[in-house]
């Protein structure tokens, strides 16, 4: 087991990863900006370093700095987090090279995943069902024109090196296809430095179901069932919960199964999530992400698997707290992301926050690195907390949902909780009955 761990990350994940790093007694190293100084990980942590100024650039995603950081205070592992240098390949390998422990995957699953034509590839080759679509990357639009006149249209244009749901460009026919094609193109290349775009099959309403696996990185591999995130702005998931109102245990077991058996094949090493969109019954493979992710806590709430605990295990060398027959999903759980922005117009709201009180009582855990009299730097995302919400079922969490959301007080600054308090009486939403757009119908209509 690590004695010392470095957090390279801030916020709410930062905090998260410091907790089951006291649970399971190791030392913390928290890393930070200058904006960052006060900020709740740093207070908690036993040890803290400044790495830079502001800019992410200069401070959380700056390796010679974090590294340094590593070597001053003896921290024997890096937990990445999400975001910034958690899915940088380079990084795991430059840890590597300095005999520190990256908690993550070995730095090629980083790497083929990170690139999605890659990804998709080695997708289809392990057994999971994908997109239809263009066998790898296209360059030329009369090569384009061809393989979305084979694959029909609607098409959609994506970046190999996407993220964040940025680099990607629909053409709902053939005069469409030439300028979604070139934006797209330019996009990835202003976006990600590399401007490879490859087509696939739009899917007109499915929903976003994603799995979360675990491997030990000896070819053992578990899943711990699904998540549905298909309630998402501009390809942003904003409400995530598990199970999924559209599966049935039946078809949890089989998408979880592929899974879980591929990751095996792989020799994967530490937590990952395995993206589909899901229609009319059929799964479809969009990416794989090769870290934590922001909605694990409803895992967590239905399986009772911490799964920091789980990453820090197999990243120290050891085993899964748990075989696939040992692990048994309980009620339902959802989150809600709030964010600091207007609810309505989405407008970032850094600043202030006077008074900030958080809902308690039974099922409720809040992740939130902000307190009362914290001030918002505007250098980072928005994302000031999350509240995870579990029950017996669907319903009773909705119930207790609702519950919370009356209780949870931010003041000083725009939150998205006014949004939350809508959805969570909808009607759609009460029967699960939605897809990736609905959310963004619901907010045009508003
Ligand atoms: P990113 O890495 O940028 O998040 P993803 O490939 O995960 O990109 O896609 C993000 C979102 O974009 C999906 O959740 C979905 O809403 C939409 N999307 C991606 N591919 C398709 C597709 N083939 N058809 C319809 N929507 C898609």
């Amino acid at each position: 087991m690590f004695n010392k761990v470095l957090i390279a990350n801030r916020g709410e994940i930062a905090l998260r990863v410091l907790r089951a790093c006291k649970e399971l007694g190791i030392q913390t190293v928290a890393v930070h900006s200058t904006a960052d100084s006060e900020a709740m990980h740093v207070k908690l942590a036993d040890e803290s370093v400044c790495i830079g100024p502001p800019a992410s650039r200069d401070s959380y995603l700056n390796i010679h700095q974090i590294v340094a950081a590593c070597e001053i205070t003896g921290a024997d592992a890096i937990h990445p987090g999400y975001g910034f240098l958690s899915e940088n390949a380079k990084f795991a390998e430059i840890l590597e090279a300095h005999n520190i422990a990256f908690i993550g995957p070995k730095a090629e699953h980083i790497r083929t995943m990170g690139d999605k034509i890659e990804a998709k590839r080695t997708a289809a080759r392990l057994g999971i069902p994908v997109v239809p679509g263009s066998e790898g990357g296209v360059t030329d639009p009369n090569q384009a024109k061809r393989i979305a006149g084979d694959i029909g249209y609607p098409v959609i244009i994506k970046a190999a090196a996407g993220g964040g749901g940025r680099g990607m460009k629909v053409a709902r026919d053939e005069s469409e296809l030439k300028a979604a094609f070139q934006t797209a193109r330019s996009e990835a290349g202003a976006a990600f430095g590399d401007d490879a775009v490859y087509i696939e099959k739009y899917l007109g309403k499915p929903r976003h179901i994603e799995v979360q696996v675990v491997g030990d990185g000896k070819g053992n591999a578990v899943h711990l069932g699904e998540r549905d995130c298909s309630l998402q702005r501009r390809h942003q998931k904003v409400w995530e919960e598990a199970n999924s109102p559209a599966l049935n245990s039946d078809a949890r077991a089989r998408i979880g199964e592929i899974c879980s058996k591929a990751v095996a094949e792989m020799g994967y090493s530490g937590a990952g999530t395995v993206e589909f969109l899901y229609e009319d019954g059929e799964f479809y493979f969009i990416e794989m992400n090769t870290r934590l992710q922001v909605e694990h806590p409803v895992t967590e709430a239905i399986t009772g698997i911490d799964l920091v605990h789980e990453q820090i295990s197999v990243a120290s060398g050891g085993n899964l707290s748990v075989k696939q027959s040992e692990i048994e999903f309980h009620g339902h759980a959802i989150e809600c992301r709030i964010n600091a922005e207007n609810a309505r117009t989405f407008v970032p709201s850094p600043g202030v926050i006077k008074h900030f009180h958080t809902p308690g009582g039974l099922g409720i855990r809040v992740d939130s690195g902000v307190y009362s009299g914290y001030r918002i730097p505007p250098y980072y995302d928005s994302l000031i907390g999350k509240l995870i919400v579990h029950g017996r079922n669907r319903v009773e969490c909705l119930m207790r949902l609702r519950r919370a959301l009356d209780e949870f007080v931010v003041d000083g600054i725009d939150t998205t909780l006014p949004l939350f308090r809508d959805l969570v009486s909808n009607k759609d939403i009460a029967d699960g009955k939605y897809d990736i757009h609905w959310l963004e119908s619901y907010l045009a209509d508003g």
